[in-house]
């Protein structure tokens, strides 16, 4: 497993990469080096398709190197924030707690401004919460609960370890941000949306919501809970979410009209970063696609409008530079850089971090993510059509009610 390369075996193989301590996927700087492998076995998870799930966590460096290592990492930049165990669930075993606490107690330690991210679906031990309140730098905790707990697709999962998560997090005053991925069909009805919102809204700092990543693999593993996902063939290098019809279109109105007050971000993870860190616009969403249909209030519209600027030649140059991108192929036009040629996926990604501004490139080489979390910008929203679609069926019943008949909306 250790000499394994990144997304070996997946097509297309650019996403193919060598291991390292840090790797830059579209949010976090992810640290790839600790501990690998998760034994949570989630279906969708893209570590299925190279072993990694269901796997007992193997540690690597020791936690003092990884945390010497994070200055090294190629788009290593003071704002960005670090998910330390992006290679497994920091909380799922015993051993982990006790590795990803030393991590916690070094990195504390250390001159490291960046934020430290966990994502999980296990309980957050105790000892991990007093740590993170010890700690100078601000820990977010992604909770990952979808609603799909309890059932074959997050086969050890208790969504109740969840709940508790986001009530144990507030009572420590420290941050719960939920993750809330994937949607499925089983997790799409008005009563698990209901039933996932009402405690989330009381307790985290807020949600985003973004659909399915997909690749051969796991759309395989997929087709058998969701076969209309199956009977279709997709270029996944040019695919982002992948959503139950209607289903994103609902979320949105139903938050904005249910949950006024809380924010739920649309596929724009780091505005959630913003939002919970209580700053503005860490990675150039503002006025972004993602921004614009996002439930983001207003007082953090107005943050980021104020901060919003376009960077200086010098500023630009000194991002390029770091990442080995000449000036000659970057352009400024309409309040967004694009930068020429196929650019990797990391670098686009540092330049926003950097830049706080929209950095496109003609097109994106996918190397270490495979695409896990597309660049939200060019990656399209694909809608596919599923059993019990009860969202049409009320359109169509009202439709009917007006003396429409089925449009098949
Ligand atoms: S205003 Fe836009 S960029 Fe800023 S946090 Fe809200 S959604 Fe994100």
């Amino acid at each position: 497993m250790a000499d394994k390369l990144r997304g070996e075996g997946i097509i297309p193989n650019e996403f193919v990469d060598k291991r390292t301590p840090y790797t830059q996927f579209q949010v976090w700087l992810g640290e790839t080096g600790g501990a690998i492998g998760c034994p949570v076995d989630c279906q969708y998870c893209f570590f299925q398709l190279d072993g990694l799930t269901p796997a007992k966590p193997r540690e690597g460096l020791t936690p003092q190197e990884l945390v010497e290592e994070l200055g090294n990492a190629s788009t290593y930049a003071p704002n960005i924030p670090v998910n330390y165990g992006s290679e497994t669930d920091a909380f799922a075993t015993r051993k982990n707690v006790a590795y990803y606490s030393e991590v916690l107690q070094r990195y504390g330690a250390s001159d490291y401004p960046n934020p430290v991210v966990f994502i999980s679906k296990r309980e957050i031990p105790d000892q991990i919460m007093d740590l993170a309140a010890e700690i100078p730098q601000p820990v977010l905790f992604y909770m990952s609960y979808s609603g799909l707990g309890d059932t074959p697709l997050e086969p050890t999962v208790k969504s109740e370890v969840i709940r508790d998560n986001f009530i144990r997090l507030k009572e420590h005053d420290l941050t719960g941000v939920h993750y809330w991925r994937p949607f499925l069909p089983q997790n799409s009805t008005p009563e698990k949306i209901e039933e996932v919102l009402s405690h989330v809204a009381e307790y985290a700092s807020c949600s985003v919501a973004i659909g399915l990543r997909l690749n051969d693999g796991i759309q395989a593993n997929i087709a058998d809970f969701w076969p209309e996902l199956g009977a279709s063939t997709y270029d996944f290098t040019k695919t982002g979410e992948f959503w139950p019809e209607d289903v994103r279109d609902y979320l949105m109105k139903y938050t904005k009209q249910h949950y006024p007050d809380y924010p739920v971000f649309f596929g724009t993870t780091p505005c959630s970063a913003t939002f919970a860190l209580e700053t503005s616009d860490i990675r150039g969403a503002y006025r972004s696609s993602g921004c614009l249909e996002s439930n983001c209030p207003p007082f953090q519209r107005e943050r980021c409008g104020a901060a919003f600027a376009t960077p200086t030649e010098e500023q630009i140059q000194a991002a390029a530079e770091k990442m080995d991108i000449a000036m000659e192929d970057i352009s400024l036009i309409d309040n967004r850089i694009t930068v020429r040629g196929k650019v990797e996926s990391g670098k686009l990604v540092y330049l926003r971090y950097a830049l706080k501004y929209p950095v496109i490139s003609e097109a994106v080489g996918y190397a270490a993510g495979y695409n896990w979390a597309n660049v939200r910008d060019e990656g399209r929203i694909i809608e596919i059509p599923w059993r019990n679609n009860w969202i049409k069926a009320a359109k169509n019943r009202q439709l009917g009610k007006l003396g429409i008949h089925d449009l098949g909306l």
